[in-house]
Parts: structure tokens; sequence; C-alpha cells
């Protein structure tokens, strides 16, 4: 039986459709790359803004055409299934199953009962987030240290989703890391949809970190996202201190107008800025962050606002994100009153702006060494060399830039020197460095 997972969203989705594909192996079923080869479609969505659900709803239109023409069965999960799987399955007659979140080890089971004719919607089981462990070699291993989350941004749908915070043993995370290295992954990047918000009994997040970092071996360890309010000196300085954590600080600040930050029920301004006054204590220190445009209660001040910040805080990776009303969020009541044309206009002048800043920044890492982790190579070759795609420590996988290495060694998979030669749009290319 020939199983394909289509997997959209973030990269807690990634680590979800491990999961999935590890447990169908283990029970004997064929996870297969090629959509033409499958007998079963599992489509994992993201449901937390309108563009992820309505990307979402386009696949499960296309994966009933599938249907209709070699009479596949096809199974919904993710958050959109977590979020609307009632609206799933009275819209969608054709989807065969509608699976909550936390069910990972239940799809051998889902299977075989569609198989045998059965349509049904199985509700998720959040205290089962965090109850797997991957199972597969990988260069970046993604590791869950927590899901959910008490925060409560009054636009956010993911404490729906997801549910309250649940953090995972410190022994459990451990052990995962050091299987994962074992096993050759070479970063690991801690998950959680607010890492500051971990602790087990009285083991926080900087001793955490402090017991990774403790781990033998060669690698980064990468942190994924930063609360604001919670990023103190304490942090900063384990961070700082910790030769395998990478100094790359991530801290949606998703704006910074104080009227705005507090309609959203964030921190205010001066705990953002005082954030980011630590951040930048950290030597060679790289600072991203997103923001939100268009909430609102967002003015034409409360949007200059912003653009003044990003010009004098020069931040060096930032992500902009055009508002997004969400059903059952406190924030719904506001309304969506800024037109469209308007979130893009904004969004399109903060994209000038920091894109200047970026460059600006890449310009000065030229002739500049640095350390690379490489992951990929092109089918192509030039001057008779292969040609690899790396990332320096500035850079988190698949949202920030690369560096393309010109090398006749294969270096894939190791960590090399590599001088920056050159920028290709956001990209480098960088000559690989030997002593
Ligand atoms: S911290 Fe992040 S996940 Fe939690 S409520 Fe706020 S935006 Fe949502």
């Amino acid at each position: 039986m020939n199983v394909y997972i289509h997997t959209l969203g973030c990269f807690k989705n990634e680590v979800d459709s491990f999961g999935i594909t590890t447990t169908l192996k283990n029970s004997g079923f064929n996870v297969v790359e090629d959509l033409d080869k499958a007998d079963v479609i599992i489509l994992n969505t993201c449901g937390f803004i309108r563009p992820a659900k309505e990307e979402a709803i386009n696949y499960i239109l296309r994966f009933i055409e599938q249907k209709k023409k070699r009479g596949i069965r096809l199974i919904v999960t993710g958050c959109l299934a977590q979020r609307y799987s009632k609206e799933i399955f009275d819209e969608f007659p054709e989807v065969d199953a509608i699976v909550g979140l936390g069910n990972i080890k239940e799809f051998p089971d889902i299977i075989n009962r569609i198989l045998d004719g059965d349509r049904f919607i199985k509700d998720g089981n959040l205290n089962e987030l965090l109850k797997f462990k991957l199972d597969k070699p990988s260069l970046v291993y993604y590791l869950k240290i927590a899901d959910g989350c008490n925060n409560r941004c009054r636009y956010c749908a993911i404490p729906l989703i997801r549910g309250s915070l649940q953090v995972r043993r410190p022994e459990e995370i451990l052990e995962e890391a050091e299987s994962a290295l074992n096993k050759g992954s070479k970063e690991l990047i801690l998950i959680a949809q607010d890492l500051t918000s971990y602790k087990y009994k009285d083991y926080t997040l900087a001793d955490l970190l402090k017991d990774l970092n403790s781990i033998t071996g060669e690698f980064w360890i990468r942190l994924m996202y930063l609360y604001p309010s919670r990023v103190d000196e304490n942090l900063v300085n384990t961070i700082a201190n910790l030769d395998k954590i990478v100094k790359y600080i991530d801290i949606p600040l998703q704006h910074i107008d104080n009227t705005v930050l507090i309609s959203m029920g964030r921190p205010d301004r001066k705990v953002a800025e005082r954030a980011i006054r630590f951040a930048k204590e950290i030597p060679d220190v790289i600072i991203r962050s997103s923001f939100i445009i268009g909430y609102p209660t967002e003015t034409q001040t409360a949007f200059e606002n912003l653009l003044e910040f990003l010009s004098q805080e020069r931040l060096h990776r930032v992500g902009f994100f055009t508002y997004s009303q969400e059903e059952n969020t406190p924030a719904y009541e506001l309304g969506d009153p800024i037109p469209d044309r308007v979130k893009r206009f904004r969004m399109k002048k903060a994209q000038i702006l920091q894109r200047k800043i970026i460059l600006d920044f890449h310009k000065s890492l030229i002739g500049k060494r640095y350390k690379v982790l490489v992951e990929n190579k092109l089918d192509r070759t030039i001057d008779d060399c292969k040609v690899f795609i790396g990332r320096t420590y500035m850079d988190a996988p698949e949202i920030d830039s690369r560096v393309f290495i010109k090398s006749k060694e294969d270096i894939l998979g190791k960590f090399v020197e590599v001088t920056i030669e050159r920028l290709d749009g956001y990209d480098f290319w960088g000559k690989f460095w030997r002593e």
C-alpha cells in the first residue's frame, strides 16, 4: 500500500509528517515520493492564517481531482483539520478522513479503516502532541521541546489549534538530541511556539541549553523563537557563553507601535526594545524578527513608527506578514478595517526599506571568512567543480540566505571554512578556504 504525504506550513508540520512516515513504515506501509504512485494521500495542512487556509483548500481540491481520476483515498490532517474538522467533513464529501493533531501513532489504523470504507473525523488528541520521536537521519534536526502556547496574543489562532503549553521532559529531549547527533545531524533547531516558556519543574531553557551544549561533537544549536518579555540578561549570557549555540536570535516582535502592541495583547514597546538591546550585547549576533502589517489598530502613524524602528535598529533578518482576521480570536471583533491594497502597499514599503538594510549588511560581509554547513549540491558543474550549497550561522534553513561554494572535493554534509566573495541577490558565493 503506497502512501504519499504532502506537507504544508511550518517545520512543526514537517516534524509531524516525519512522525507519520516513521509510524507507517514501521507498520509495513510504503511511503512514496511520487504522487502518481499513491494509493492513499495524506495532506498535512496549516490553518494559522487566511493564505495558509486558502492554500490548503486548493490542495484538497487538487487531490480530490486525483481521487476522481484514480480512486485513491484522501486524508486531511494538521492544523486546518484540527480547527475546521466539521466544515471539511461537510464541504468535501470526497475526503475520507479528517484527522486532528496528536494522532501520529493512529495513522496505520486510520488508513485501514478508510480502506474498509469508513468515512470519519478523528478528533485531535493534544495530550499526545509531544509523545513521539523522530527516527530520520537528517543534517538539520528539528527538536521539538514544547508545543502549544500560554501567551494570548489577541490575533493568534495557535492556542485554539494546538492548545495550551506542554513541555517535554529534559531527559527525553537530551536523549533525542544525542540520538540525532549520533545519526549524523549537524544542526539541532530547538522549536516551540515560545522557547522562553520552557520550564520543567525547576529546569529552565538555560539549563537545557547548557546540557545540550555539553554533548560532545561538532554541531550547531539554533533557537526558534524567543518571546520578548523573557529575553533577559541570564538567557542572553547563557547564549553568549555556549559555543555550540549559534548567535542567531529570533524574537518575533509583531509590531513596535505601542498602541498596536497593546491592542495585540503583546509586551509593550519598552519590553520589545529591551529584548533587542539585550540581544545586541551578544558579539556578532544576528537578530531576526517578524512583523504583522495592517493590524486593525495600525494607523498610518503607527506604520511609520514601525518604519522608523526598522531604520534605526537595522535588524539583520526580518519577515513581514499581512494581518489575517481569524475566527474565534479576541481580535476578530476589531474587524479588518485596513483594505488589502493598503496592507500590501505598506508591506512593500517595509520590504523595500528592509531589503536595503540587508543588502548593505551583506556587502559588509564580503571578504570575511565563515564556517558553513554544507547541506546540498547543484546538479551542474562550473569550471570542472561541483557546486555546493550551505549556510553560515547567520542563516536559518529555508528562510534565510545561502552560500554557493565551488569545490572539486566532496564537502556535502561537512562544516567548511568559506570566504564570502560576492552577492547573488540575497545569497552569497564563497570560496572554500583551506589552511
Ligand atoms: S506567542 Fe506566538 S503562538 Fe503564542 S499566542 Fe502569541 S503569536 Fe500565538
